[in-house]
């Protein structure tokens, strides 16, 4: 036991559940008034995510809009089976899910102290992502509704990074979204559950993979994220100016390539590098992130807010591992609290790659009778914008479910 939650082990590793006090999110707290609610029965649904180097099984119960529970939720990170390549190799990926992923759903049933027969239905996450990795997941939700009879319910991960909000504050859209991770970089104004709309999104490199691969360059360890912000903290950031790219263009769209270039080569001017040198370099690059970041920001604000029925409204939520970053999340507070904003940031557990939020986002469709067929597909590209609550019917086998 750990501090009362069991832990569980698979192939001589331990799995490490999140602590019990994540699964106390249950507060209604807003709800638009213009918005129709729909009168729901409880809902459990297990979740599984399988799309990167997170193996992960989760049990939720949504007892109404904005009001979630999570009962279990396990992940197992791949870290160490990719350190030693620097990245995240999809071979090895799909692999270590088969691996896994039935000891995490049992772990997670068990955890939650139900059986396969308990549930309402099944979601896992469809895309975008690895196909190997997306294979395993969906190949076992489908075999898992197909025998216990339960619907599936295909969820886009970027839909679970998004409505992750609604499972830990009760916060229901519209909102703006902020969604940095490893490999996404976006701006959404999320309208409603299945109703997104990209204000802007990267036109090279996420913003993960910008700060992952400037660690590797400078010899740091994997992943890069938390190390480059480590070196930061003792880092002069005004020693290199490098590129603010974007700034100043009215779509919120980022760039990180040519930042990571003028890294690169001011990294080569001054070779060997010292200690002192790495933590400047990590200290400038961070602050050119967070300086085009913010800028981005504010663009989409002023959108956002350039439409009077959001006026109410005056959210920006921020989702994905880099949320992570203490220096980003500092200026983040600073332009939202300018703007007028509340900010809202998941707990960092479920930030990153987990399967509570592809439960929950799954309960949200199914709440709406919005099921998927045996053969629904996965998607290595699945771009959220085209979720639309009408395309989504089209592509669904409508249902209502306790209304
Ligand atoms: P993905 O779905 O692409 O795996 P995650 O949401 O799991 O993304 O986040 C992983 C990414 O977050 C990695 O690129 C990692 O370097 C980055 N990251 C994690 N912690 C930090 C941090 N403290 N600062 C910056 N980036 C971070
Ligand atoms: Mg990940």
């Amino acid at each position: 036991m750990l501090g009362g939650v069991r832990t569980v082990t698979c192939h001589g590793r331990t799995l490490m559940p999140i602590p019990p006090d994540l699964r106390k999110y249950s507060q209604a707290r807003r709800r638009p008034a213009n918005q129709k609610l729909l009168e729901m029965t409880h809902l459990t649904l297990l979740g599984i995510e399988t799309s990167c180097d997170e193996t992960a099984a989760a049990v939720v119960k949504r007892r109404g809009p904005g009001d979630g529970a999570i009962l279990a939720n396990i992940v197992r990170s791949q870290l160490e089976e990719h350190r030693d390549y620097g990245g995240v190799v999809p071979e090895i990926a799909a692999r270590a899910h088969v691996d896994c992923l039935d000891h995490i759903i049992a772990a997670a049933l068990d955890e939650a102290g139900i059986k396969f027969h308990d549930l309402d239905g099944v979601a896992v996450t469809a895309g975008p992502g690895l196909i190997g990795g997306l294979m395993v997941g969906l190949i076992s939700a489908k075999a898992i509704s197909s025998v216990h009879k339960k619907p599936l319910i295909a969820v886009n991960h970027l839909e679970g990074h998004a409505l992750t909000v609604g499972l830990t504050e009760g916060l229901e859209p519209p909102y703006l979204l902020l969604l940095i991770t490893g490999g996404h970089t976006q701006l959404l104004i999320i309208h409603a559950a299945g109703d997104y709309e990209r204000l802007g999104t990267t036109v090279d490199d996420a913003i993960g993979e910008a700060f992952d691969k400037t660690a590797k360059l400078l010899g740091l360890g994997y992943p890069g994220g938390p190390e480059v912000e480590l070196k930061a903290r003792d880092g002069n950031p005004d020693r290199f100016k490098f590129p603010r790219p974007m700034i100043g263009r009215e779509k919120p769209d980022f760039s990180f390539s040519g930042l990571k270039t003028a890294l690169r080569q001011a990294a080569q001017r001054i070779e060997p590098l010292s200690e002192s040198d790495i933590a400047d370099l990590c200290a400038s690059f961070e602050a050119a992130v967070i300086a085009t970041v913010g800028d981005r920001l504010d663009k989409a604000i002023a959108q956002y807010t350039s439409n009077n029925s959001f006026q109410e409204s005056r959210h920006l939520v921020i989702a994905g591992g880099v949320a992570a970053n203490k220096a980003l999340r500092e200026a983040f507070e600073v332009t939202a609290e300018k703007a007028g904003f509340q900010l809202h940031i998941p707990p960092p557990a479920l930030c990153t790659d987990n399967a509570a939020m592809i439960a929950w986002a799954g309960s949200e469709r199914l709440a709406r009778g919005w099921t998927d067929p045996l053969d629904v597909p996965a998607r290595a590209r699945w771009p959220l914008e085209r979720l639309t609550p009408s395309s989504t019917k089209d592509n669904h086998q409508a249902k209502d479910i306790g209304q």
